[in-house]
């Protein structure tokens, strides 16, 4: 499989550490308030990612954090923390709103056919692994205590900005906030490990460290948590695009100067979702969420297939008239599926040539879109039609679009709402007709019955009827 990787700024072979195996972290949610389908955006293509993998026969092991403390209301260490901002907001305490918004999350990403990872961890439940890597660090000479708090030092690597085929004027831009307001830093570029001291000191959750009663800062979290459960040495790692700096290239000075070599293999990055006012932002307000768009009438799959129509690397730029055309293109697509008759055995021999296209689809750095036209070409396709609900199904293993359930609810919806008493009437009148010879009042009967979509077929068995889709 190619994937792009950020570290590099090229398409790659994929070649895990371990023949067979993958290890992928995930930063997961801030969960002070809904994710917006922005956010989503994101999670629907590492899920994609996942399940390809999976599919395409690697043992996967995907971890996820929780970030229930640490992330400040900037991505660079500096302001309120965003779950307190968000208590305050709600009159609640930072564990209710955590616990609210954490459910809410996977019931969001439920909806949308996003799988739960496999190991889900909250940040406060890492303390001691946060208090243990901050340690090592400092006995290592790469962290400093200054004004109660514990920076890591970036001027004792040799290059700190990883990610250099990236935009130094933009990677600097989270840093420069906070140029001057924190005057502990000995390098503009240092950050915070450990908290005790911080102008927002109203901090709900603290716990005791060697440096003090206070709290970890955010990139510490990932790298501990990956650490904890994925080991020394991740494969992939994963986020939205603004995650690249400051949060991953920090994420990527402490834990290998934590660990001593290198850490992660390949950074995958989802561009932005953009609304009319640029990137979808949950600080912004005003944004969209699974629920909304559930109240607006739209099955939140609709949403997941517009996502997969176009490429993680490109930004995506969200409009209810897009999403329209998605969501008739979808009914279209399982409307097609319901006509499909699942009698008789799928011919393997015959399906490889598309699950072949598919892989090479997805093998092209994830590439969504192409996937999508392979399994229209199923459909499109010279082949039975067991062999085709044999293929849908099969992609639908990465896709994840509830094709042949929301096929098999339409037709059982289709069904429930026909009068089966008065079909069968009918039918019984038509029989007698036919008996009698009396061939007009048969038509007339097979015509009253194409008005109500049922659609009846004679055999040498007797008459069976099916509802027209
Ligand atoms: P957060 O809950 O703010 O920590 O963000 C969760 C994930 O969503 C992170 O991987 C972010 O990089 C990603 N993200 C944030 N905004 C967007 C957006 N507009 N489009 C796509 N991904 C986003
Ligand atoms: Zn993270």
């Amino acid at each position: 499989m190619i994937l792009y990787n950020t570290l590099g700024g090229t398409r790659q072979e994929f070649v895990p550490h371990e023949e067979g195996k993958v290890k992928m972290y995930t930063c997961g949610p801030t969960v002070y308030h809904y994710a917006h389908i922005g956010n989503l955006r994101t999670y629907i293509m590492e899920d994609v990612l996942e399940k390809y993998l999976r599919y395409a026969g690697y043992d996967v092991l995907r971890v996820m954090n929780i970030t229930d403390v640490g992330h400040l209301s900037s991505d660079a260490d500096t302001g309120e923390d965003k779950m307190l901002a968000g208590a305050k907001r709600e009159h609640k305490s930072v564990l209710e709103i955590a616990d609210f918004y954490t459910k809410a999350f996977f019931s969001d990403a439920e909806k949308l056919n996003i799988k739960k990872p496999d190991v889900i961890e909250p940040a406060t439940h890492c303390i001691p692994e946060f208090i243990e890597m901050v340690s090592r660090l400092i006995d290592k000479g790469y962290a400093y205590l200054a004004g109660g708090n514990v920076y890591f030092d970036t001027s004792k690597l040799d290059n700190y900005y990883v990610f250099g085929n990236m935009n130094e004027e933009e990677l600097q831009v989270g840093v420069r906030e906070d140029v001057g307001e924190d005057e502990n830093k000995r390098n503009k570029t240092d950050f915070v490990l450990w908290f005790t001291k911080s102008k927002f000191d109203d901090q709900e959750l603290k716990w005791e460290s060697p440096w003090g009663y206070g709290y970890p800062g955010w990139h510490i979290e990932c790298s501990a948590i990956s650490i904890k459960h994925a080991g020394e040495y991740l494969d992939i790692h994963c986020g939205g695009v603004d995650n690249a700096f400051p949060h991953h290239t920090n994420e990527i000075a402490q834990s290998e100067a934590y660990l001593g070599h290198k850490w992660c293999n390949y950074w995958f990055h989802v561009l932005h979702l953009l609304d009319k006012r640029g990137k979808m932002s949950k600080s912004k307000g005003g944004f969209l969420t699974v629920s909304l768009l559930e109240e607006k009438g739209y099955d939140p799959l609709a949403y997941r297939f517009f996502c997969l129509q176009s490429h993680y690397r490109k930004p995506l730029v969200f409009s209810f008239e897009n999403l329209d055309n998605c969501v008739q293109a979808y009914n279209k697509l399982v409307a097609r599926i319901a006509k499909l008759n699942a009698d008789g055995a799928p011919d393997l021999e015959a399906a490889k040539k598309y699950q072949d296209s598919f892989r090479e689809a997805l093998d092209n750095d994830l590439n969504t879109s192409l996937a999508v036209t392979a399994l229209y070409d199923v459909l499109k396709g010279d082949i039975n039609d067991a062999t085709k609900l044999y293929l849908i199904k099969d992609f639908d293993r990465v896709l994840s679009l509830g094709l042949i359930e929301a096929a098999e609810k339409k037709t059982a919806d289709a069904t429930a709402d026909v009068d089966v008493a008065k079909i069968e009437a009918l039918i019984a009148k038509r029989g007698e007709a036919r008996a009698n010879r009396d061939w007009a009042t048969a038509d007339a009967i097979r015509d009253e019955l194409k008005a109500m979509h049922i659609i009846i077929k004679d055999s040498k068995d007797g008459v069976t009827w099916e509802v027209e889709q």
